[in-house]
């Protein structure tokens, strides 16, 4: 039996069912699975095992197979593994389980509020491991020697906690302490002080399971809004954690697939419409809320004592990834919590939470980290005779990717590259994911961006390849939708922000006819200046001066053909002579087929995010949520049939609405109606000339669904087969899957 069955009590489950079953024979661990030997009953367990597998297992691969030598002569076992050290893998954390909750909140049970309950079907992994095998010495609970009640059901197959690593109870395990900024304890029950602590309007920075998290009731709007003066994070939308299901329904809309999602052993976040009323800098602008549920035993005992909603974001200063030790959060954080819940077990591998959102009932990951990292993709079987590859990411977001064995294993979402503290992570993920797999790369994928500090370091680990950045997003969802390494080629169509294209330009809205080993740019959007370069992917103004000179030439005014359009006067105060002339002149002007920069130019136009975007992406999900308050909207611009990819008709159509005094949301929402209509008429002519029947969608910028389901539902509509990213991340954290499954494919195809 092969997948993700080993540190998942697979074994006790079996033994279980074989008691039941009254079975003859063995269980172990067996390389890299599990084997059950029998001597009669295979069938019925194997179909039992496939019908109700353990929680946390995914079973890959069933075998059924005669063995001639002999077995024990009565009972059930579970033995100790064939041949030596077998490589166990490492699985994700996982949430705790309904049981140890039931336990956690009986006042007779021994771990009655014990903030580290677990068993073998929940609890740390990833985020405690040091290195493997997986078990206790190699954890950061090697610090923590069990207690013989604790031991005793360790050792006992019939116990839920049997070889459950993180094994503890209130005699033997971890210990909360409270302290205040000053590192000073507070007495009294850390957990009921810390609810009051929230209620009274304070920031508590609370040591969670991957990472500080600060804290603070999500209804108290000065508390939030003196969270965001102090951690300097003026709009970025903030994570909500809800005491359960009751809470959630009445803070954003639910339906089954949500509801699913949220109790889930990965219990993600997950971005639902909002409806009840919280705090108004919780989420500025935007109508969908980052919501998540309880998901360790310390998370689920505090929100108990909570009446309201409690934002939960990443405890980290501004660019930095989230601190995960003590001290460096007392020092670091010092100036933004008031209190601090710290424990005694440390976090070896720090754990962002994931986030998902809903594209009507099918969940998309956006964030892929706690409770999905490391869990491998199994690849289509042609992957598995492959050199082994190593994909470095790119520098937004970054991942990175083991392909081995038929097996992608994409790392947890660490960050932007920029922050060396990032850097330090990339570094210490990479050395821990190779010793975990045993894995010795045979090439190094990486983007083709020379500038790229993950370029930069898998050059220096060894041989490397260079995937162009929207070839590794479409090879990523093909990869994710299980096409083998020579499948023929899909349209690829990419919007995304900014990736390096194959000429030097900027890449962002990209038509390309790909496989695994190749790929050829059939269409894109024009290129358009990025005034300033680097300023311009953050004063989405300088995107809204290219465009427009680019729709309507250099001498066009704008004044006399629209009349005075509410933006004119705050673009005309910007110095848009010099700004020609470097364009003119090819000064700091990269061209870029962006489909991001067009978003943060229409956004511009409507006066969102006119100056300056607070965080990446802003610009573009301000606009999205306008045109989503205005769902009933059909309208279109007129869309050139043989110049789809021209942008004059749109912007004349978005500055004619304005000169009409049209709402802005009904111009939101126009544009992305005629973005995907634009998009899709240009995919299908393509995929018609070339004969291609599969399209394939993916890149940063359909994440936004409302832009992602419309191309969506016109491609389908005209009888393409369409491919999008589901588990793995559209933007650039999924890029490193796409960069080893095309290297992997092209090395063999050499
Ligand atoms: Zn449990
Ligand atoms: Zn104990």
């Amino acid at each position: 039996m092969r997948g993700l069955v080993q540190g998942v009590g697979f074994r006790p489950f079996v033994w279980h069912l074989a008691q039941q079953a009254g079975l003859v024979g063995e269980v172990l661990n067996d390389g890299g699975g599990v084997l059950i030997r029998l001597q009669s009953g295979a069938e019925g367990l194997m179909a039992a095992l496939r019908e109700n597998p353990p929680p946390l297992a995914r079973i890959d691969a069933l075998e059924l197979r005669d063995y001639a030598d002999l077995l024990p002569e009565s009972g059930f076992h579970i033995t100790a593994s064939a041949g030596g050290a077998a490589r166990t893998g490492i699985t994700p954390d996982a949430a705790t389980c309904p049981d140890c909750l039931a336990e956690v909140l009986d006042p007779e049970n021994r771990r009655y509020r014990y903030a580290f309950i677990n068993c073998t079907n929940c609890g740390p992994r990833l985020s405690i491991t040091r290195a493997i095998p997986y078990d206790r010495a190699h954890t950061t609970m090697a610090d923590f020697p069990m207690c013989p009640v604790c031991q005793g059901e360790y050792d006992d197959p019939a116990n839920r906690r049997y070889h459950a690593q993180p094994n503890a109870c209130p005699d033997c395990g971890p210990q909360l302490e409270l302290v205040n900024a000053a590192g000073q304890p507070v007495s009294g029950d850390p957990l009921d002080q810390v609810a009051a602590l929230l209620k009274a309007g304070k920031i508590v920075a609370i040591k969670g399971l991957g990472g500080f998290q600060l804290a603070v009731d999500a209804c108290n709007e000065a508390a939030v809004a003196r969270l965001r003066a102090r951690k300097h994070r003026p709009g970025k939308p903030l994570a909500l954690m809800l005491r359960d299901l009751d809470m959630a329904a009445e803070t954003v809309v639910l339906n089954g697939p949500a509801r699913d999602l949220l109790q889930s052993w990965q219990a993600p976040i997950v971005l639902l419409e909002r409806r009840g009323a919280l705090a108004p800098s919780v989420a500025p602008g935007q109508a969908r809320l980052g919501v998540m549920l309880p998901n360790t035993p310390l998370h689920h005992i505090l929100m108990r004592a909570l009446d309201h909603p409690t934002v939960l974001t990443s405890g980290n200063i501004s660019g930095d990834p989230q601190i995960t030790d003590n001290d460096e959060a007392l020092q670091k954080l010092g100036g933004i919590a008031d209190y601090f819940l710290l424990h005694d077990r440390d976090i070896a591998n720090r754990m962002d939470d994931s986030v998902v959102q809903m594209i009507g009932n099918t969940p998309q990951t956006l964030r892929r980290a706690r409770g999905y990292a490391p869990a491998p993709l199994q690849l289509h079987k042609g992957f598995a005779d492959l050199p082994n590859v190593l994909a470095m990411g790119a520098d937004l977001k970054n991942t990175f990717c083991l392909l081995a064995n038929g097996r992608a294993t994409l790392s947890q979402h660490m960050g932007d590259m920029q922050s060396p503290a990032i850097q330090r992570d990339v570094r210490h993920n990479l050395a821990l994911y190779q010793q975990i797999y045993g894995f010795t790369p045979a090439r190094i994928a990486v983007d083709m961006h020379p500038g790229y500090f993950s370029t930069r370091l898998g050059e220096e680990l060894g041989e490397v390849t260079h995937v162009q950045h929207h070839h590794a997003h479409i090879a990523a969802v093909m990869a994710e939708h299980g096409m083998p390494p020579d499948a023929p080629p899909v349209l690829g169509v990419v919007l995304d922000g900014l990736g390096y294209g194959d000429d030097g330009t900027i890449w962002g809205g990209e038509f390309l006819q790909a496989d695994f080993r190749g790929y050829e740019r059939l269409a894109h959007f024009p290129a358009i200046a990025l005034p300033g370069g680097d300023k311009a992917n953050q004063q989405p103004w300088r995107n809204l001066f290219a465009h427009l000179r680019a729709a309507f030439g250099p001498e066009a005014d704008l004044r006399a053909r629209f009349g005075p359009l509410p933006f004119l006067e705050a673009l005309e105060a910007k110095p848009l002579n010099m700004m020609g002339q470097m364009i003119d002149n090819s000064l700091n002007s990269p061209l870029a087929s962006s489909a991001g920069r067009l978003f943060d130019a229409v956004a511009a136009a409507l006066g969102v995010c006119f100056e300056q975007q607070r965080y990446e992406g802003e610009a573009a999900m301000q606009l999205q949520a306008l045109a989503e308050t205005c769902p009933t909207e059909t309208g279109t611009y007129p869309v050139e049939t043989d110049r789809a990819l021209a942008w004059e008709n749109l912007w004349t159509g978005i500055l004619y609405d304005m000169s009409e005094g049209v709402e802005k949301n009904r111009i939101a929402c126009r544009f992305h109606n005629t973005l995907a209509q634009i998009v899709t008429q240009t995919a299908l002519s393509v995929a018609e000339k070339r004969s291609l029947q599969t399209i394939v969608l993916g890149g940063g910028v359909m994440q936004n669904r409302l832009l992602f389901f419309a191309i969506q539902k016109l491609l389908q509509d005209k009888g393409a087969i369409v491919l999008a990213p589901i588990d793995y991340p559209a933007n650039d954290g999924g890029i490193a899957l796409g960069q080893a499954t095309t290297t992997a494919a092209r090395m063999n195809h050499l």
